[in-house]
């Protein structure tokens, strides 16, 4: 495949990244969209500035979380109106993990699989009612004692990726709800979480949504589940009616009642121009070249000295791949000075991402040369290298 025929080369240019750049990384954060900065501009001088608290109306900032939330949902193939912008994804799990064990009253376990993202392990740990299954096959593990079961589809370390549909069929025919984490997925490879029946899902906004560093995170609640569906934060803009002041809460209907407070309209406005992008572009293609790229790296990767702890069959990984080598973190770093960024992941993952909007062929090939040229001159040694930053 080459770079003029894509069907997706024009995304490259609705990015504002920088010249010399061959950028590995929109799995931890997505570029900026072109369009972001005019949008915030916007938001911030003409709503906030002059439409002050009246924007709120006459700029449908209200109703922004459910509609970039529908517009999410469309992504991930959810219920219609079952998706909503809230939050962080870490506050998002404790809010579907709590809802999910008080959908189940008579079970306290929470399962989830060796190697799942840190954050979603550390809020299960926290739900004090609960307790918490960690082990290496979770589907062998379900039993009558599971009330939810807890997954990440593709894995942040290794890239590998589940099949939502078999798993959660097999949870559901032991009784067990469902929370898949779709934090490397969205945007990334095609979803359909409400054929699936997936009962709770929760993701990012900064990753293959591109929008912006520390966007809020959505959350998405299968149809079936709304007419007993209870939050445990109980904010004012999750109440059924906000705006009459209520002395007690009423939860809203469906997911709505997952709204806690003021939601971040600047950050929410940079959101649904990230969001807009991706759904311009056929998730079906998407999906076709991330196979290509990913392809391409691993071939080239292993005729070199590097292992791939990624798997090898396209069907079963992401949109990146992952090498294990004693000297990662340096060589990452020495890649990094030489604009391929990159990431690393303790304690030896060298990470690449690969983001078919922006992402070409060339930059593969030319990001395998620049490796080659910094393992032969053993680059990677420079002490400059071998410091560790606070974010890796
Ligand atoms: C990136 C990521 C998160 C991040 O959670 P935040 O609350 O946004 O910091 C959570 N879970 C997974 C699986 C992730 O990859």
């Amino acid at each position: 495949m080459s770079d003029r025929a894509d069907p997706l080369r024009s995304f490259r240019d609705r990015f504002l990244l920088p010249d010399g750049v061959i950028y590995l990384d929109g799995n931890s954060l997505g570029p900026l969209p072109r369009a972001t900065p005019d949008r915030i501009a916007t938001v911030i001088r003409r709503e906030w500035g002059q439409s002050l608290v009246g924007a709120w109306n006459d700029h449908g900032w209200i109703d922004l979380a459910r509609r970039v939330g529908d517009k999410i949902g469309r992504l991930i193939g959810a219920d219609q109106g079952g998706t909503i912008v809230a939050d962080s994804t870490s506050i998002n799990i404790f809010k579907c993990l709590t809802a999910a064990l008080t959908l189940r009253p008579d079970r306290t376990v929470i399962l989830t699989e060796t190697g799942n993202f840190p954050t979603d392990i550390y809020i299960a740990e926290g739900i004090a009612r609960a307790s918490l299954r960690v082990v290496d096959d979770p589907v062998a593990a379900l039993d009558a004692d599971v009330a939810v079961l807890m997954l990440t589809q593709v894995n942040y370390r290794t890239g590998a990726m589940h099949d939502i549909a078999s798993i959660t069929a097999a949870a559901h025919r032991a009784g067990t709800l469902v929370l898949w984490d779709l934090s490397h997925s969205a945007g990334a490879v095609p979803l359909t979480i409400g054929a699936d029946e997936v009962d709770f899902a929760v993701g990012c906004g900064y990753k293959y949504l591109n929008g912006g560093p520390g966007a809020p995170a959505f959350l998405s609640v299968a149809a079936s589940h709304w007419p007993d569906l209870r939050f445990p934060l109980t904010g004012w803009l999750g109440h059924a009616d906000p705006f009459a002041f209520d002395p007690s809460f009423r939860p809203a209907a469906g997911v709505a009642g997952g709204v806690v407070g003021t939601p971040p309209i600047l950050s929410l406005a940079a959101l649904e121009v990230g969001v807009d992008l991706m759904l311009e572009a056929p998730i079906d293609l998407v999906r076709e070249k991330s196979v290509a790229l990913t392809e391409r790296f691993l071939t080239a990767m292993e005729a070199r000295e590097f292992r791939s702890i990624t798997p090898a069959d396209p069907t079963r990984r992401g949109s990146q791949v992952s090498f294990r080598h004693p000297d990662g973190y340096a060589i990452v770093l020495a890649l990094i000075a030489r604009g391929v960024i990159g990431d690393f992941r303790a304690p030896d993952v060298m990470r690449f991402g690969f983001a078919p909007l922006y992402v070409r062929y060339q930059d593969v090939d030319d990001a395998v040369a620049i490796l080659d040229d910094v393992m032969r001159a053993e680059v990677w040694r420079d002490p400059r290298y071998q410091q560790r930053r606070a974010v890796t």
